[in-house]
């Protein structure tokens, strides 16, 4: 069914990530109209006003065969909702739909666009109990009884740790865009750290001036720093040691404060930048694995070893790291579900504190993606998309998802936030797992959208929380721009963040 006409709405977003979830890529997207797939059927997504409320309506345009009476009737649905719920409804239908006409069905449903654990939370509030919401997940948006499981669990521990954080404090994050090599499934804005070094200094230099101009007209209390990238430990430990002591030194940490870095890449984690995180007070360091096999490490583009990985968490551990997170990737290229078997076994023996599993995604603008290009210029729909059929992978990688889950908590880590990415594998979902009272405030914090955040760096995202209003203002992305203007940038976030 490669057509689908809007009419009577403009729900273009919803509606094409739904005809993705489906048929892959490529989708044509022009007013009104979404095209996916091989060439077939149109199907018609409408929406009508009825009284206060809305009618939402889906089902296959009728041929001139249907016309005359001589093909079976084809699914149509309809409902009457508020018009704040149209939305998700035209989402609920067009899936209903186009699961009954595909034979598929994904784990996470209808529920594309949103996070499963906001919706887990609201069925949680309207039932008021844990079975029925579950019901709700599962029979009216299609999700699957474990990922219901899942979301309602993760839900829960999220709204705990949420509380931990007083809703008049901040998260702030500081992002350093740079790594000794780009992995081919990356599409963040990254430079390659050897190439660009003439850019680091610079760049360490506008970070703190940033930091030190917001921080002097903002005196919120921080409860949560979060030094991501790219990979912070590409700077020097000179340039780690001046950004994170200038940094820290202008923020209004609250007591007991989270300091993140993530150390990223092991081939960077090495005795004297560790000493200078060790100093600078850091709570929670990320190392990210994303595999123990050699050779897809060697395929993805990482460059370093597993040998360095261990040796890495080693080293973290003897110095004093008590919180060490790990993160796993699974459906790397060449990678089968078996294979992570092994990567996890690896990565518990280490005993994190912390571990989060993702599902690959195939991001618009990394290598990978380009190289998927010759499935999709063919018609075809990326393998690691597709839930069933001779190509799938979907069902294993959905099951090696839930046995992942089962011996993470063997090993005392429970789910305690979540996300989805477009384009995952098999629409499957991102999961952190942490002991009890080792999960990220940062993370919780800044996916609720519930607390403010101020993003420091290129590219960075601040966001500003009033009641239910979330605005969100982003930093220039490009390297040259932000460090030229980042005076006049920061006066300007400062107006903005202020009033
Ligand atoms: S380490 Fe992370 S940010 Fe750096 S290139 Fe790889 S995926 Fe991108």
């Amino acid at each position: 069914m490669p057509v689908l006409i809007l009419q009577g709405h403009n729900e273009t977003y919803a509606a094409t990530e739904m005809m993705r979830l489906f048929f892959g890529n490529p989708v044509d997207v022009s007013p009104g109209r979404i095209q996916a797939g091989a060439p077939g059927n149109s199907l018609l997504s409408s929406l009508a006003p009825q009284g206060e409320n809305v009618r939402v309506s889906t089902a296959v345009c009728p041929s001139d065969a249907d016309r005359t009476g001589t093909t079976e009737p084809q699914p149509a649905f309809t409902a009457v909702v508020a018009s704040g719920q149209a939305t998700r409804e035209i989402k609920r239908q067009l899936y209903q739909l186009l699961s009954v006409l595909t034979k598929r069905s994904y784990p996470w449903g209808s529920l594309v666009g949103i996070r499963p654990t906001l919706v887990a939370a609201e069925c949680l509030k309207q039932t008021g109990d844990e079975e029925q919401a579950r019901h709700l997940l599962t029979d009216t948006w299609f999700v699957s009884p474990h990922k219901a499981d899942l979301a309602i669990v993760t839900a829960r521990t999220e709204e705990a740790v949420l509380n931990k954080i007083p809703p008049g404090h901040l998260l702030v994050y500081v992002g350093i865009p740079f790594c000794p090599t780009r992995c081919s499934y990356c599409s963040f804005i990254t430079r390659d750290a050897p190439a660009h070094a003439a850019l680091l200094e610079p760049y360490v230099h506008a970070i703190v001036t940033e930091a030190r101009t917001l921080f002097q007209k903002i005196r919120t209390p921080v409860a949560a720093l979060y030094v991501g990238g790219g990979t912070p430990t590409s700077l020097s430990a000179g340039q780690l040691d001046r950004l994170l002591q200038s940094v820290l030194s202008c923020l209004p940490l609250a007591p007991d404060a989270e300091i993140t870095v993530e150390a990223g890449r092991p081939d960077t984690i090495v005795e004297d930048r560790l000493h200078v995180l060790r100093a600078a007070g850091v709570t929670r360091l990320c190392i990210n694995p994303q595999t123990f096999h050699d050779r897809t490490l060697q395929r993805i583009g990482r460059c370093h070893s597993t040998e360095q990985t261990l040796a890495a968490c080693h080293l973290a551990a003897g110095m004093g790291f008590d919180h060490v997170n790990l993160d796993l990737i699974g459906g790397l290229p060449g990678e089968q579900p078996a294979d992570l078997d092994f990567s996890l076994e690896q990565a518990l023996a280490l005993k994190p504190a912390s571990l989060t599993l993702h599902a690959l995604a195939l991001k618009r603008s990394s290598a990978l993606y380009e190289a998927d290009a010759g499935t999709r210029q063919s018609g075809g729909s990326s393998p690691l998309m597709l839930p069933t059929g001779a190509q799938s992978l979907q069902p294993a990688w959905d099951d090696k998802l839930q046995t992942a889950r089962k011996l993470l908590a063997a090993s005392g880590l429970y789910p305690y936030y979540l996300y989805r990415q477009k384009q995952a594998i098999g629409g499957l979902e991102n999961t952190g797992f942490a002991l009890a009272g080792k999960a990220c405030l940062y993370n919780v914090g800044m996916m609720s959208d519930r607390r403010g955040v101020v993003g420091i760096g290129s590219g960075a995202v601040s966001k500003k929380v009033r009641g239910m209003r979330v605005e969100r203002q982003a930093n220039p992305r490009e390297l040259a721009i932000y460090i030229e203007r980042v005076k006049a940038l920061t006066e300007r976030k400062i107006s903005w963040y202020t009033t």
